[in-house]
């Protein structure tokens, strides 16, 4: 009996469900991915790929040794997954599934003409905690707010992560041929372990060290505060019901750790309710979940994304962590919030050119977490955040980089500027800024956008247009 694993966000061979389940199965099983190229897909960003094409050599590796061999291809996967199956005879094909309206259509499309061909598909969840229709309101609809969603959540019985069996034959698996990077790739991939095995690496070292610090120091960019497995779990290197389970052990072990540790778990819930607007609204890249705000005249400003993007606005902690993206393909938490409030409600530019650079920047750029985030930020997301919430970068950056450690490290024209100054340079006197080296304006831009009156300017916008 043949069977084939279609992998795809799942690039790991423990809690693979699929890959767990064709090993039981099958006597012969292959594996493929495609980097898909099919029109109705959203292409994968530079740095993703860049990952991508990394963390597959590792899992081809590592399933060799589970006797698996692994073939990647570039194409379309409506064809490409059909022809494959004929050409090695397949019997039945199995895959962990996807969530995006389109992604699903693609999948079901393609098991019909498998089952055309006598092939059979099974499927599997590999990605998420708890299906998003097994998550339901009481009276059976999808939750758009969080908190209700999380309580459900946490009250369910999350499976156990599965491992395959073992005793497989080898075979040795082909090196893969892929095209080298771009040096930017190369360069931000510098920064991380990519794969399995340094997804665990990277998950037992936050356990030891940095859970129990974790809501203390979640917030500050300076600090490495949080998991930093974004990534990982974007590829699916990483199940969550295998991070959701080694924190109820920690816990279950250490007491004094359950605040940290249900606290952790709550930012990882709200991934699967991210994974929850994806599959149950329309498009979610593409569409603002409130309606309303298809009304909004964006302002087309091609020199000020370019700014934004290239981390030259003159606001040191927007700037901050644009160049952090840039360089590393990673942003914190709390800086995505302010580079994504400053562009779409500051600078009142469409958040999809903010959710299209992130997607083509960031390591783990997900289908669910950026535009469900971008939504979030922009004020049309699910839950009916309210229009008027508009960070300010510089009160913001003052209260989570006080002493300006993060805006030193990645803006370092401003790195001998008085703490006092380090968010708001333009408030300093010219023998302050003198002191430090600066030359507003020319060593480092001015601020391209009036904090003040912009905002006004996005509440008159955003708020004429979309109050109910
Ligand atoms: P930790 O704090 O260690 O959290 C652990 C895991 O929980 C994360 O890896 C992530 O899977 C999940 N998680 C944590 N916070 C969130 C959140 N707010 N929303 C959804 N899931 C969360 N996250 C992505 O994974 N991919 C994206 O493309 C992405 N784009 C974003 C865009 C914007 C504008 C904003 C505001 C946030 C975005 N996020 C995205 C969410 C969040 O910023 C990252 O998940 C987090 O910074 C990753 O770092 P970490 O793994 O160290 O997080």
């Amino acid at each position: 009996h043949s069977g084939l694993v279609w992998f795809r966000d799942d690039l790991r061979t423990s809690d693979n469900p699929a890959l767990w389940a064709a090993l039981e199965k099958c006597d012969d099983v292959r594996a493929i991915y495609i980097i898909e190229a099919d029109a109705n897909l959203r292409p994968m960003g530079g740095a993703a790929l860049a990952w991508l094409k990394e963390s597959l050599k590792l899992l081809s590796k590592d399933l060799a040794r589970l006797g698996v061999a692994l073939d990647v291809f570039n194409g379309e996967s409506a064809e490409a997954v059909a022809a494959y199956t004929q050409e090695h005879s397949v019997e039945a094909v199995f895959w962990n599934r996807r969530y995006g309206p389109a992604e699903r259509d693609h999948d079901a499309a393609i098991k019909k003409s498998l089952s055309g061909l006598g092939v059979a598909v099974s499927s599997f969840n590999a990605s998420l905690l708890m299906e998003p229709w097994e998550i339901k309101t009481k009276s059976g609809t999808s939750f758009s707010v969080f908190t209700p969603f999380w309580k459900n959540l946490r009250g369910q019985n999350i499976a156990f992560p599965i491992n395959p069996p073992k005793g497989h034959g080898r075979i040795k698996a082909e090196d893969i041929e892929l095209e080298p990077h771009p040096d930017w790739a190369d360069r931000l991939l510098g920064n991380w372990k990519i794969g399995e095995t340094a997804a665990h690496d990277k998950l037992a070292g936050f356990l030891e060290q940095g859970l129990r610090t974790y809501q203390k120091k979640r917030d500050l960019p300076s600090e490495d505060g949080t998991s930093g497995l974004s990534p990982h779990l974007r590829f699916g290197e990483i199940g969550p019901r295998q991070i959701w389970h080694a924190v109820q052990h920690i816990i279950e072990a250490k007491h004094s750790l359950a605040d940290e540790g249900q606290k952790f778990l709550s930012e990882l819930a709200w991934r699967d309710f991210s994974y929850h607007l994806l599959y149950h609204r329309d498009d979610i890249a593409a569409k603002p979940m409130q309606a309303r705000f298809s009304e909004i005249e964006w302002r087309n400003a091609p020199k000020s994304l370019e700014a934004w993007q290239k981390g030259q606005t003159g606001i040191p902690i927007i700037d901050a962590g644009m160049r952090q993206l840039w360089a590393t393909g990673w942003m914190h938490n709390r800086v995505r919030m302010l580079t994504a409030s400053l562009l779409s409600q500051n600078l009142l530019i469409d958040w999809r050119k903010g959710e299209a650079w992130f997607w083509d920047t960031l390591v783990d750029a997900d289908p669910a977490n950026n535009p469900a985030s971008w939504q979030w930020v922009a004020g049309c997301g699910a839950d009916a955040a309210p229009y008027f919430r508009i960070f300010n970068p510089v009160t913001q950056g003052q209260k989570f980089d006080p002493d300006g450690a993060y805006v030193r490290r990645w803006v370092p024209e401003l790195q001998k500027l008085d703490a006092k100054y380090i968010h708001n340079p333009w408030d300093a006197r010219d023998d302050v800024l003198e002191k430090a080296g600066i030359n507003l304006g020319k060593s480092y831009p001015k601020p391209i956008v009036d904090l003040k009156s912009s905002r006004e300017r996005a509440l008159e916008a955003l708020g004429t247009r979309t109050r109910a």
